[in-house]
């Protein structure tokens, strides 16, 4: 099955519609762009995905689970699965760049403090390699606010790798950055989801990054999906 999938999804809020009969799909290691203008329905696309908002009709499934319809403890352990990446990086500022990334493991920010010194070996094991393969292991014991936005969203990154999520949503993640950590970021985030696999769904609004890194270009346009294509052949009229 798909990493994610969105089936003719409709979602109003009020009398505005939202997202009018979408349809689409990220499979295991592909970078999907989603692009589309300010109100096009990119952010709700993201809230059915979470089950912040529940659609009005159609599915949503992450890994073959239809999260449309769970509530409770099992749609928290799917959320759980869900990697976030986030335009501000929503890091723990005055926190170790290593100790970020072991939160993203536990997955729990009421209750990571204590645990981060119980944590087995094998754990930090796996977030020290995880920030070596953002290149960023000789900033593990850096505080995450004294690293550049480049760097802290390299660590956000690390943190999703650590918690060895199939499905990334990263909401706008080079928006903050200059060119030059963006298409670093973008780059980074590609290459590891055709390492591991992960199917990543991408909000971007620079439509040349989208075409540069994305497998695949999905566009909205007030609600409406209206491109659905190969990044190499997005052409900037569509
Ligand atoms: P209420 O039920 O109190 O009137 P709404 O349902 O209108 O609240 O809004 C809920 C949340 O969604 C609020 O945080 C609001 O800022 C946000 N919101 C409302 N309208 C829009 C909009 N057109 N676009 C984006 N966010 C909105
Ligand atoms: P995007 O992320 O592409 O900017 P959104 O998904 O935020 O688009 O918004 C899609 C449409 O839904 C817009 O017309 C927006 O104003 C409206 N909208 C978003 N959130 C709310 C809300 N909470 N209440 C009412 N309208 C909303």
């Amino acid at each position: 099955h798909p990493a994610l999938a969105l089936t003719t999804v409709t979602k109003r809020y009020r009398e505005t519609l939202a997202l009018d009969d979408v349809s689409f799909a990220v499979r295991p290691g592909e970078l999907v762009a989603l692009v589309g203008p300010s109100g096009a329905g990119k952010s709700t696309v993201f809230r059915c995905l979470t089950r912040l908002v529940a659609a009005d009709a159609g599915h949503v499934d992450i890994l073959g689970t239809r999260v449309d319809r769970l509530r409770g403890r099992a749609l928290r352990e799917v959320r759980r699965t869900i990697g976030l990446i986030f335009q501000q990086f929503n890091l723990i500022g005055r926190l170790s760049a290593l100790d970020n990334v072991l939160a993203g493991r536990l997955g729990h920010v009421s209750t990571w403090r204590v645990a981060t010194r119980l944590f087995p070996a094998e754990d930090r094991q796996i977030a020290l390699a995880a920030l070596d393969r953002v290149g960023l292991l000789d900033k593990a014991y850096q505080r995450a606010d004294s690293l550049s936005g480049g760097q802290q969203q390299r660590v956000a990154i690390a943190r999703v790798l650590a918690q060895q999520s199939r499905v990334v949503l990263a909401d706008e993640p080079v928006s903050s950055l200059d060119p030059g950590s963006a298409a670093n970021v973008i780059g980074v985030l590609r290459d590891i989801a055709r390492e591991h696999r992960i199917g990543v769904l991408c909000a971007l609004h620079q439509v040349d990054f989208a075409r540069d890194y994305a497998d695949r270009i999905v566009a909205l346009r007030g609600g409406r999906l209206v491109l659905d294509a190969p990044a190499k052949e997005f052409d900037d009229a569509a």
